[in-house]
């Protein structure tokens, strides 16, 4: 706590007597510059899914476990360690991880326990942490600067997991470094039960020797280009040529050379502070028809369903807002297990708009809102669907993406009339923060 306040005394100093006299941009970069280095943990859940299995029936601990599509046609949400030594990854279809391991327990997966355990987690970090970033269902980021004079920071860190584990039965990582970047990568190298400190100035050191894949946006197409090239190695990466990296890559090329360096100045996100996605519409005239209504909410989530899962989120809060011609406006809201699926969302949004709507009076507004986004749309959709299934959502984005969002839409809202199609045409779903507040 005190740390907090001679953190925020420090940066009030600055705020007061040097940023008025600096433009926005230099603001923050300066007082980035006159702070001192950042601290920066990164926690990650280890194999959180099969964790949670195993914390629901202990016998299931040390065997290898995949969660995942029952059906042969299934795949790979998550596995545990075990069975990642048979050569199991997640996103595998489920018939190819049962031929490397044929004795693995495949069990379907439970999104409320995960999003139970999510959050009982994130509370436990919420109640200690200054300065926190929900990144993911299971990846957390701290934002400690400043406490070191007073605690030392990486003590606090170890003690902060091990409260953790105690508390929420889960097994979790944790490195510190002075970024995002860093200590994200840390993780991910030590990781089952990792505690890591890479001290400040020692970057550099650590990324060389790594794979550029360690690196978090090398996929498999940069990779297969930077090998061809005989790239294999962060240290290499590192001696290319800004210049050439920007040719190949374009803006990318900046930010893969600043990787390589271990350079990564993007903030701590407070996690109330994450936006939301909401679109709402006014109409011509109010309505009372109800099946209209239901529709144009229906309209509604495909529409910011389908932004929630080109941003790569999951949305664990739904809000419904309806205003009535006298501008009355109410709102209702759920918290739900962390989803981008049309139809999960679709029947949430349908039982608010059901409780809402009691008055019988003619609406000239109605609004959705998804809330409480973290990333991570892939691991989530693999639970129950098929690899078909999954086709099919990617089609339907694609299409949606290249055509626009009108020209895919549900059976259910082919018998909308032609009025509402155009009323749908006009939404302007948009990224707001507190538009239904
Ligand atoms: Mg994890």
């Amino acid at each position: 706590m005190n740390s907090c306040l001679c953190g925020g005394f420090f940066q009030g100093l600055i705020n007061y007597f040097i940023a008025p006299y600096l433009s926005q941009n230099t603001k923050n970069i300066s007082i980035i510059a006159l702070m001192s280095e950042r601290t920066i943990i990164h926690m990650d859940l280890d194999a959180f899914f099969v964790a949670v299995e195993c914390k629901k029936k202990p016998e299931l601990k040390g065997l290898p476990l995949i969660v995942g599509g029952s059906s042969r046609r299934g795949v790979v949400a998550a596995c545990s360690y075990e069975a990642r030594k048979f050569g199991v990854h997640s996103a595998m279809p489920m018939y190819l991880a049962l031929q490397l391991c044929p004795d693995a327990k495949v069990i379907s997966g439970d999104m409320e326990a995960y999003s139970q355990n999510s959050h009982l987690v994130t509370e436990i970090i919420a109640d200690r942490a200054p300065l926190f970033e929900k990144a993911s269902i299971d990846e957390f980021y701290i934002d400690a600067t400043g406490m070191d004079r007073f605690f030392g920071t990486f003590k606090w860190s170890v003690e902060l997991r091990k409260k953790i584990i105690k508390e929420s039965g889960l097994p979790i990582s944790m490195a510190l470094s002075v970024n995002k970047l860093v200590s994200k990568v840390a993780t991910a190298e030590f990781k089952p039960n990792a505690e890591k400190q890479i001290p400040a100035g020692e970057e550099k050191d650590f990324l060389g020797p790594l794979s550029i894949e360690k690196i978090p946006m090398v996929g498999k197409q940069t990779a297969s280009f930077l090998y061809d090239m005989g790239v294999r190695t962060v240290a290499t990466l590192r001696d290319m040529p800004v210049k050439f990296l920007t040719s190949a890559f374009g803006k990318n090329g900046i930010s893969l050379w600043n990787k390589a360096h271990g350079i990564d100045d993007s903030p701590v996100v407070s996690y109330t502070e994450q936006k939301s996605i909401s679109t709402e519409s006014t109409f011509d005239t109010d309505t009372i028809d109800v099946k209209r209504l239901k529709s144009i909410l229906i309209a509604m989530v495909e529409k910011v369903a389908f932004q929630l899962r080109e941003q790569k989120k999951l949305t664990s809060c739904v809000t419904v807002k309806i205003r009535y011609s006298n501008f009355d406006t109410e709102t209702k809201q759920i918290h739900i297990s962390y989803t981008s699926s049309d139809h999960i969302i679709l029947r949430v949004v349908q039982e608010l708009f059901d409780k809402l709507y009691n008055r019988r009076m003619l609406i000239r507004l109605v609004g959705v809102r998804l809330s409480n986004l973290v990333h991570g749309s892939q691991q989530i959709s693999l639970f129950d669907d098929t690899e078909e299934d999954i086709n099919l959502y990617e089609a339907m984005d694609f299409i949606k993406h290249k055509h626009g969002t009108d020209k895919l839409i549900r059976a259910t809202t082919l018998d909308v009339n032609k009025r509402v199609r155009m009323e749908m045409n006009l939404f302007k779903g948009k990224v707001s923060k507190n538009l239904l507040g």
